[in-house]
């Protein structure tokens, strides 16, 4: 067999992506290897061919026991004998395990890295003949990274300690140059063939919206999307709790998943999610890594998360199956303030935790903050955020397809600016945004009293403007260099360039968007095969469910929404043309084929559906 037979043969893709064969005619070549791709690029096949033509076992290095498990059960499914050892094992089926690597029943081997340490496990492994050792997750190594543990740094020794030194394998979807140095330096890779593939993620739409009634949106845009799964993000929580009340008595079908959870509820909580039992898992960031859930249709951030890095991680999640999806922030000026406070709890991550990790935090929020509040492509911003060439507009977010209007506001700006400079002139020092506001609408507020500033001549001066109509007046202002916000106190300052528009009748023009709806949906129902039928469809989707339901498994394990969706478009009738389904290899049309075929046959044969093709 060749690489291409396998890659058709079990996984029943037609071509590798960009980037993956490259990967894995280098491991298969006997060289080194280092895979980063964004999160859904497809890491696994390149390790998962190799794996099936290497003489000996593949050990993956995983850190997660959720996504082992998944990972596994898709190997299983598609007739590649694999298995994991990991804590959550009884007695007897870990001694199951270990037989079958004895008996070299497994062509791969998932184990969390803590695993290595284990002598008798290391010995193990030295009596087998292992061909690759994959290190997935591999940012894990880096206290640079997001998610450091200290076990990945033991990978090396274990390495050392085996007779024969394996090919060895790193993947992550962590961009920065720092982490990739890192995961080379600590795992010792000789030499790796390096593959950074594209960060664009075309089939997901971006957009942030700044509603004034955050719940309010959020029911909105859920009822928009009310047969679909998706992920909503909280930056707390107490944030979860809330919101999944709320969402719960509106009707929706929630799971909700937080560390401040017992261990077992949030097991169930996200087989929940994972099987489709539920619809929508409310959560923290603290549910994520383990996630390889591919029918994601959205991911809502309720707030803002503390830096891009996360951001794109998380929104991320969606749409893995390839489908569009929609990632959608929605902003309210008190994530700033709230992203700070997580920065300096969360503290000492690194190395000098107190000075440079926190400044390096807060640039990372920073530009985080200037996403938020770009009127340009969203894409283009997170794509130079991760350094990586792009047009300059995607066409496929909320910047990109909203439409615009420019107007002039050097009034207001002189208002704004002059109120900064004066309550600066009184007070001594800067003050926040929201002080801010306040004087320029002439609130009552007792601070306002105490500090004086209602006797300042800007007092009152935008007394008609609402509270977010100022804020976006701020916003614009910094975007264009004349105020910004100082990281350490959040206070508004002028720069030298505020003097333009006070002193030397600079104008000034501001962009805002008119509409702010999701634009996406309607592209989608356009884009969605008239032909094919939905009906085809929802009766592939009905028998996907029979089955999982029937064999215990994920939806998704069976076929993802794209296979599904590829199927309906097709409607073969023979099990050759079955095998023609892009993501249907060998043992899943064995089997599956029967069944699908059937629901086929049956639905053309009812009277009233043809095909027109
Ligand atoms: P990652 O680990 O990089 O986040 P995965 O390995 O989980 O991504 O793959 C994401 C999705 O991409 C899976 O649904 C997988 O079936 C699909 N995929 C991977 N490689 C290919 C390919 N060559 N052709 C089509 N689909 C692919
Ligand atoms: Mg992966
Ligand atoms: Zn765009």
């Amino acid at each position: 067999m060749d690489k291409f037979t396998v890659l058709r043969q079990y996984f029943g893709h037609t071509a590798f992506r960009p980037g993956q064969e490259m990967l894995v005619d280098a491991i298969l070549s006997g060289q080194d290897a280092l895979g980063i791709m964004p999160t859904g690029g497809g890491k696994s096949i390149c390790y998962q061919v190799p794996a099936l033509l290497l003489p000996g076992m593949t050990l993956v290095v995983s850190p997660l026991i959720s996504l082992m498990k998944d990972q596994v059960a898709a190997l299983e499914a598609v007739g590649i004998p694999a298995a994991f050892l990991n804590s959550s094992q009884g007695m007897e089926e870990s001694r199951q395990v270990w037989s079958g690597v004895r008996q070299g029943t497994y062509r791969l081997l998932y184990v969390a890295p803590e695993r290595l340490e284990n002598q008798r496990f290391a010995e193990l492994m030295a009596e087998r003949e292992i061909g690759l050792i994959a290190v997935d997750e591999a940012h894990c190594i880096s206290q640079w990274g997001q998610d450091f543990r200290p076990s990945y740094l033991k990978i090396a020794d274990f390495v050392s300690s085996l007779p024969r030194r394996p090919v060895m394998a790193a993947f992550t979807a962590t961009a920065t140059g720092q982490v990739r140095e890192d995961i080379v330096q600590r795992l010792l890779l000789r030499d790796p063939q390096r593959v950074v593939t594209g960060f664009d993620r075309p089939n997901l739409y971006f957009d942030v919206q700044r509603p004034q009634k955050k719940l309010a949106a959020l029911a909105t845009l859920l009822e928009q999307r009310r047969e679909k799964s998706g992920i909503i993000y909280c930056a707390t929580r107490a944030g979860v709790e809330r919101v999944c009340l709320e969402l719960g008595s509106l009707g929706f079908s929630t799971a909700r998943y937080h560390a401040g959870l017992e261990e077992e509820e949030r097991r169930e909580n996200q087989d929940d999610f994972q099987f489709d039992r539920k619809q929508i898992m409310v959560a923290t960031n603290a549910f994520g890594m383990g996630i390889d859930k591919s029918n994601v249709s959205f991911v809502i951030h309720y707030n803002m998360p503390k830096n891009l890095e996360s951001y794109y991680q998380e929104a991320g999640r969606a749409g893995r199956d390839g489908e569009p999806a929609d990632c959608i922030l929605l902003y309210g000026p008190g994530d700033v303030a709230t992203a700070r406070i997580l920065i300096d709890r969360g503290g000492s991550s690194g190395p000098d935790a107190e000075g440079f990790q926190r400044q390096l935090d807060m640039q990372r929020l920073q530009a985080m903050v200037d996403y938020c509040k770009t009127a340009e492509c969203f894409r283009s911003r997170i794509l130079d955020y991760f350094g990586q060439e792009h047009p300059d507009r995607c066409g496929n977010c909320g910047n990109c397809r909203g439409i615009f209007s420019e107007m002039d506001v050097t009034v207001p700006a002189q208002m704004i600016l002059s109120c900064i400079r004066r309550v600066k002139g009184l007070l001594g020092y800067y003050v926040g945004a929201a002080l801010i506001v306040q004087v320029l609408r002439g609130s009552h507020g007792h601070r306002i009293k105490e500090l004086g500033l209602d006797g300042l001549t800007t007092y009152g001066l935008m007394r008609e403007e609402s509270q977010e109509r100022i804020r976006a007046y701020l916003d614009c202002l910094e975007a264009k260099g004349y105020i910004f916000t100082d990281p350490d106190y959040a206070t508004l300052r002028l720069t030298s360039q505020a003097g333009n528009v006070l002193f030397h009748g600079e104008t000034v023009a501001m962009r805002s968007r008119v509409e702010r709806q999701s634009a996406s949906l309607e592209k989608r129902k356009r884009e969605i095969p008239a032909v094919a039928g939905q009906g085809l469809l929802s009766a592939l989707k009905a028998e996907r469910t029979r089955l999982a339901r029937q064999e215990g498994v994920p939806p998704y394990i069976i076929f993802s929404n794209a296979v599904l969706a590829d199927m309906a478009g097709r409607s073969p009738r023979t099990m050759e043309e079955f095998l023609e389904v892009s993501g249907v290899g060998q043992i899943k049309a064995e089997r599956y084929g029967e069944c699908f075929l059937a629901v086929i046959a049956e639905y053309f044969n009812t009277a009233g559906n043809f095909t027109i093709n």
